[in-house]
């Protein structure tokens, strides 16, 4: 199906899908976004695997710049750049490689940047409840920097808080000093 698709976009921008060069292409492509998206054939609680564990004292937990690569869902282009994730345990932390095969699973989707930032946290209050959460994202969106206005600089910062992140400026302030 997406062989065939793909075989009729080459073949409608004007080019040969006969050619050598584009012959499997068609085929490559489809394997490509497969790969791309395979974060809807995953689940979290599948990722974690009961890698929870009890942690009595709470101290900030941060993970920083966990690369990743999405599709925008308005032009199947690619962004990509890095997530940093905290969070604040209520007696649960999760083993540390997790959170970037969460981030992963979200990215390998098709995303906007917002709600990806989003589901990170809400995820990960799923799992873990605890006193706070906080996701910040800087991407760079390939469907601005290579076509449109092209501002080829232009990086996309969101931020998603909950909990201690939103409710406590203190917070807040150490999860920013620690990621910039
Ligand atoms: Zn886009």
């Amino acid at each position: 199906m997406i062989e065939r698709l793909c075989y009729e976009m080459i073949e409608s921008i004007g080019e040969d899908p006969s050619r050598e060069g584009l012959l499997k292409t068609p085929q490559r492509f489809s394997k490509a976004i497969k790969e791309l998206t395979v974060g809807y054939s995953q689940n979290a609680d599948s990722i974690v695997n009961g890698a929870i564990f009890e942690q009595a004292d709470s101290e900030m937990i941060v993970v920083k710049d966990i690369e990743f690569y999405s599709l925008c869902e308005h032009h199947l282009l690619p962004f990509f750049g890095k997530a940093s994730v905290a969070y604040i345990p209520n007696g649960k932390i999760i083993g540390l490689s997790k959170i970037p095969r969460i981030v992963n699973m979200y990215a390998r989707r098709l995303q906007v940047q917002e709600r990806l930032t989003e589901e990170i946290c809400t995820e990960i209050s799923r799992i873990l409840n605890p006193k706070g959460v906080a996701c910040s994202i800087e991407g760079f969106h390939m469907c601005m920097m290579m076509r449109g206005i092209q501002v080829q600089s232009s990086k996309m910062i969101t931020n998603s808080l909950h909990g201690l992140f939103k409710s406590n400026p203190l917070t807040r302030q150490e999860f920013f000093s620690v990621i910039k």
